[in-house]
């Protein structure tokens, strides 16, 4: 059974070599009798800038249902997979599931409660990393419930190549909303215009002052704004806000691999302009998961939704694969696929 394990906890930007790729002793595809959890077959894995931030030496607290990674131990994170064997009464051999899994080939899940069947087969597999998993209940929440979007309004999304963010661009021309992305290479940005939908996008290494390059994007302001990344993206933001707008903060993918946080200057434009600024966790929102299929499902079967994937192939890809999130090298969510 092989496994990707933690080597050492990364300093700054992590690299393939913090991780290893170790073969263990095979796995016995039978449960012992008794045994309550599950034994999964992994096809899919998600890579997911979350896992950057568990990636710090955080010692286990009691009565903490929320682990950091340790070391010389499998990564976590979310999968597609089947079960091989099940002693838990909601999973039966031969499922489809999707949700927390080990970074390896087989994984022995004790506490399966994580795992959400898979229903609906008629659609990619891999999908139940992405738009159909958990990145597409973020954006779902992120952009139906913190932003309340109206139709006509400005929405402006960062890292919006990526898993979360292509969807939030769809979402938002659905609404019929203008809607305008960044991401960090011109193939990001042409992907944006020409195949995502997206009105109007730009490369944001490649802009030398971004609150004049939102001004151009948005004469008017931005009403919403869908936040990944912080830093300098988010203080040119706050200059561009119009009144009463909204920002979802769902992540700061710059600030995950430096030690302290930098600070973010602008923030009186909360109060002047009357924004709503609010963070949210896309777990709190779980529940609503068939609202979301029964809205999402619909538009991927009739071609309206696009979803670009980033795969890569074999655990042996996968330190590579996470890694690059950092750098921006995935178009599109970035996933490892296992097994068919
Ligand atoms: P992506 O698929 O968008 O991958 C990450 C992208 O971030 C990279 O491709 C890169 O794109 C961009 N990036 C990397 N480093 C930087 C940097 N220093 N500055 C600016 N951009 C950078 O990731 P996801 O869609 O999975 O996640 C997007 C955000 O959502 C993250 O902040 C994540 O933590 C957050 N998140 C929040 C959840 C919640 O419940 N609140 C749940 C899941 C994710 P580029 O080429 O454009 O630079």
């Amino acid at each position: 059974n092989k496994q990707v394990i933690l080597k050492r906890y990364p300093e700054g930007l992590p690299k393939e070599d913090d991780m290893e790729v170790i073969s263990t002793a095979a796995i016995k595809l039978k449960l012992p009798d008794g045994y309550g959890g599950i034994l999964v077959k992994n096809l899919y894995l998600s890579c997911d800038p979350f896992q950057r931030t568990l990636m710090r030496h955080v010692p286990p607290s009691a009565g903490s249902a929320f682990h950091f990674y340790a070391t010389d131990s499998p990564l976590f994170g979310y999968g597609v997979g089947k079960v091989l064997d099940s002693g838990h009464p909601d999973f039966k051999q031969g499922d489809l599931v999707w949700g927390i899994t080990t970074w390896e080939e087989y994984a022995l899940l004790p506490k399966p409660q994580t795992l959400i069947k898979i229903l609906h087969t008629d659609v990619p597999l891999s999908y139940y990393a992405g738009i159909l998993g958990m990145p597409g209940m973020t954006a779902y929440a992120g952009f139906y419930k913190i932003c309340n979007p109206k139709k006509g309004e400005n929405v402006f999304i960062s890292a919006a190549a990526g898993a979360i963010g292509q969807l939030v661009g769809q979402f938002a021309k659905l609404s019929g909303c203008y809607v305008v992305g960044s991401a960090g290479s011109k193939e990001k940005v042409k992907l944006l215009k020409e195949k995502l939908g997206f009105d109007d996008a730009f490369n944001y290494k490649e802009e030398k002052d971004l609150k004049a390059s939102l001004k151009r994007c948005f004469p008017e302001g931005i009403d919403i704004y869908f936040e990944n990344v912080g830093g300098k993206t988010l203080e040119a933001v706050l200059l561009n806000m119009r009144q009463f707008g909204r920002i979802a903060v769902c992540g700061m993918i710059s600030q995950y691999n430096i030690d302290e946080e930098e600070g973010v200057r602008n923030l009186m434009q909360l109060v002047s302009k009357r924004v709503r600024m609010e963070g949210f966790n896309c777990l709190d929102h779980l529940h609503k998961y068939s609202e979301y299929l029964d809205f999402v499902l619909p538009h991927i079967r009739q071609g309206k939704f696009v979803y670009v994937e980033d795969i890569a192939h074999g655990l042996d890809s996968a330190p590579s694969a996470l890694v690059g999130l950092f750098l921006g090298r995935n178009v599109g969510k970035q996933l490892i696929h296992l097994s068919d």
